[in-house]
């Protein structure tokens, strides 16, 4: 069997929902869209259900995947994409966003008076949510309409940077709007958790920080490790080339191994190269990243051995950092982990 490998380790998962805990008294909505940010969202959901108040997704397929386990409330951050979503939300008992008036065409011939309608706000990310003027007419309407509860909400575009000008803004902007209405408000994701508890209000949404990919500096402890096996060792003479156009040539003699991972598997393409570690000691890759392979340059280390274990990252890694050799943010690299990739569970 290919020993590619993501490690989720649901110890990790817990703690990171216990530190959560310890920044805010709001109620926490765990965010396990895309498969829990590709940390399998059925084991996800098995360790911190407890925990949690409500849960929320994107797509009608990734709620009632959820709704197969849960009973708690589910919501659609999203909302609708097409109106005739409605009949799934009223069968599913699904919560669901309000982000734009078309939302709320036809919405009247369901019953959907086991939903809660989160009425989103735009308050200055300009990407979803109703603009503030539109605010007091589309309030009405909602309130006119036969649900369990209506809770207001918004998102902040920078809450991981401490006292963010922009965000700061956004968060006032949001509670003069709301200051005064009796309904739960929302605001808060995961940084906004650890950089702003101005922001909390009633329910906190949550991602990334129960992942553990960011937000190491706060006490997350990363959830994943991604590990590959030597599969090729050669011996490679000063001057040869290696790997896709012979990018990558050798400075001097070297050992070159092959580890079975690539992009298929959800790797970030790269031509530059990407540290990794063997038995505690650390390597570049060289050349180009394939589909289905890595090239790792192990220098003259005579201890590398066929069947050792390469990691790209483990518990104890900050996947920012991570991140950051890859060209991208940690959440680009857990959620491109393809379903190629085996998946195990540490308890
Ligand atoms: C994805 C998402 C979150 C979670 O964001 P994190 O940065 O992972 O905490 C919260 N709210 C909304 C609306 C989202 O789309």
């Amino acid at each position: 069997m290919r020993k590619t490998e993501l490690k989720i380790n649901l110890s990790n998962l817990k703690h990171n929902i216990n530190l959560i805990k310890k920044f805010t008294d709001a109620d926490i909505q765990a965010v396990v869209k895309a498969n829990s940010y590709g940390l399998n969202m059925s084991k996800v959901l098995e360790t911190i259900e407890d925990d949690v108040e409500s849960f929320s997704v994107i797509t009608l397929t990734e709620a009632e995947e959820v709704r197969k386990l849960t009973t708690k409330p589910i919501l659609l951050l999203q909302g609708v994409h097409q109106l005739d979503d409605y009949e799934l939300i009223e069968k599913h008992k699904l919560d669901f966003v309000i982000h734009s008036s078309w939302q709320l065409n036809e919405i009247e011939k369901y019953n959907l008076s086991n939903s809660r309608i989160w009425l989103k706000i735009n308050t200055g990310m300009n990407r979803l949510g109703i603009n503030l003027d539109d605010f007091e007419e589309l309030f009405k309407k909602v309130k006119s309409l036969n649900t369990s509860e209506i809770i207001l909400m918004s998102h902040l575009s920078a809450s991981s940077v401490k006292d963010d000008p922009h965000t700061l803004s956004q968060i006032k902007i949001f509670n003069d709007l709301v200051n005064g209405i009796s309904c739960k408000k929302s605001l808060s994701n995961s940084g906004a958790v650890f950089n702003m508890p101005e922001a909390e209000h009633d329910i906190v949404r949550p991602g990334m920080a129960i992942y553990g990919g960011k937000y190491n500096e706060f006490g997350t402890k990363n959830v994943s490790s991604l590990t590959s096996q030597i599969i090729s060792l050669r011996n490679i003479k000063a001057g040869e080339r290696v790997g896709y156009d012979g990018t990558w040539q050798a400075k001097e003699d070297c050992i070159i191994g092959s580890i079975p991972i690539g992009y298929a598997d959800g790797l970030p393409y790269f031509m530059k190269p990407i540290t990794v570690s063997v038995n505690g000691k650390e390597f570049k890759t060289a050349g180009k990243l394939n589909m289905d392979l890595t090239l790792i340059n192990f220098e003259q280390d005579s201890s590398i051995k066929i069947g050792d274990t390469v990691k790209l990252w483990d518990f104890d890694s900050d996947l920012s950092k991570v991140s950051e050799e890859f060209n991208t943010i940690s959440y680009n690299l857990l959620t491109n982990i393809s379903s190629r990739v085996t998946k195990n569970y540490l308890e």
